[in-house]
């Protein structure tokens, strides 16, 4: 049944959310649970990592029943029925962001993807094919960033700079949360080799104006990788559209299983790059004297891949073209609009990010005075709702809003207007275990 609620602040008017979360809900195993002696599993967490519809618990456990064989070696049935699922996995996943297969390279998740494609630039100043060296990063060279990075998409570029002697250079923030882009091209200029930005941040929610930041790489002939972990699961994304080189995401944060993620990159440019990891699977052909290497995507593929998890990544993507990634988005946009309004009328709360829904996605932070966000955590856990606390990878995030931490709740189909009503009602219940009820909510 498709969840309704009468928006207080907005009129009484019915808002009807766009997916049937009755009906998803059936479909995840997980959320038939209780926690905390017996309370309904109130699943805020899905920025973290998301639960799995039951569709992709068996694509994997059909895989190890029926296939279970090492892809692209061996001649046996078995091998051959396993390197097709693989494949098609990709070219499944390929479509799901408007790429060709061949442009989809296997990570374990965006971490090692940002990881790859960071010692790929600093190893191709090195690389024995001259044909590898065209975008090496070295002394002299900057690496631009922004100051709302995932520490995935931050640390490695440090480390990048470390080993290389390039300048890490970033994007500030505004006050209200997002990016500072007065300084666009001064801070991106004809010293930049790569800009690595977050296409949606994961603690603010804000969603980014990609176009103007790559337009800019553009004109000074740098390499643009966005950081997608927030924003593939959440809403329509086509790298034919884009304009970057690379989009980075994880299985885990959209409905697959851990252990899975993608680089996606264009098609020239991974070609011009040497592998990150070497071994069995990506080689042509091996000499004692040394060895050539695979085309793409197999060159950055080392080793037996992670089979199973991408077969249960293509059944997430299958589940998730199946809603609509429009209608995703569309829900989770109600339920960020109901939660901002609904938190933010609570005397003492402060959102830490864009205040309403204008180019902005469902992660909701916030902060409760004379409360740690520890603290709020803990309350929301006794009552069965799983939020996250902390800095959430992104120190200097939390740093420049002046917070030690923030509480987040993460939206996805499965998340209702009753999920947000408990949040606040757990965030009242927070304000009156520690005495810290304002005056308006006592009378
Ligand atoms: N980038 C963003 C924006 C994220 O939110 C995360 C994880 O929370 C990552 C990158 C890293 O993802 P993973 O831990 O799956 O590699």
């Amino acid at each position: 049944m498709t969840q309704t609620v009468s928006r207080p602040g907005t009129g009484a008017h019915e808002a009807p959310l766009p997916l049937d979360v009755e009906a998803i809900r059936a479909d995840f195993p997980i959320l038939t649970r209780t926690v905390r002696d017996g309370k309904r599993l109130v699943y805020l967490d899905s920025g973290a990592t998301s639960q799995k519809p039951r569709s992709v618990l068996d694509a994997e456990r059909d895989f190890y029943e029926r296939i279970n064989a090492a892809p692209h070696r061996g001649a046996h049935q078995l091998a051959e029925e396993a390197t097709g699922a693989y494949e098609s996995a990709r070219a499944r996943i390929g479509a799901f962001i408007g790429a060709p297969a061949e442009e989809v390279v296997f990570t374990r998740n965006s971490t090692e993807a940002i990881n790859l494609v960071a010692y790929s630039l600093s190893n191709a100043i090195t690389a024995k094919d001259p044909a590898h060296r065209r975008y090496a990063v070295g002394q002299g060279d900057e690496i631009v960033v922004t100051e709302m990075e995932h520490h995935a998409n931050l640390v490695p570029w440090q480390q990048l700079c470390e080993r290389t002697g390039a300048t890490l250079r970033w994007l500030g923030l505004t006050d209200g949360g997002r990016l500072d882009l007065s300084d666009l091209a001064t801070v991106v200029n004809e010293r930049t080799k790569l800009v690595a930005v977050t296409q949606q941040s994961n603690i603010l929610g804000t969603i980014n104006p990609l176009d103007g930041i790559i337009a800019r790489a553009r004109e000074v002939g740098a390499l643009v990788l966005v950081d997608g972990a927030q924003s593939v699961p959440h809403q329509p994304v086509d790298v034919a559209t884009l304009g970057a080189d690379f989009l980075v995401f994880s299985g885990h944060k959209m409905l697959g299983p851990t252990g899975i993620g993608v680089l996606w990159g264009r098609y020239d440019v991974l070609d011009a790059m040497p592998p990150f990891l070497t071994g069995g699977s990506m080689i042509e052909v091996v000499r004692m004297e040394g060895s050539t290497f695979m085309p793409p995507p197999q060159r950055f593929e080392a080793g037996v891949p992670m089979t199973a998890q991408a077969i249960g990544l293509g059944a997430a993507v299958d589940y998730l073209q199946a809603l609509g990634m429009d209608r995703v988005q569309a829900h989770e946009e109600a339920l960020t609009g109901y939660a901002l309004e609904q938190l933010q009328a609570i005397p003492g709360v402060t959102v830490i990010g864009p205040p309403d829904t204008v180019a902005r996605g469902g992660a909701v932070s916030f902060t409760v005075e004379g409360i740690h966000p520890h603290d709020v955590g803990q309350v929301l856990d006794d009552l069965g709702i799983a939020v996250r606390v902390g800095h959430h990878c992104a120190w200097p995030v939390v740093r420049r809003y002046g917070v030690p931490a923030t509480t987040r709740a993460t939206f996805y189909v499965h998340t209702g207007y009753d999920d947000v009503d408990a949040l606040v009602e757990g965030v009242r219940a927070a304000q009156r275990f520690f005495g810290v009820t304002p005056e308006e909510e006592r009378a």
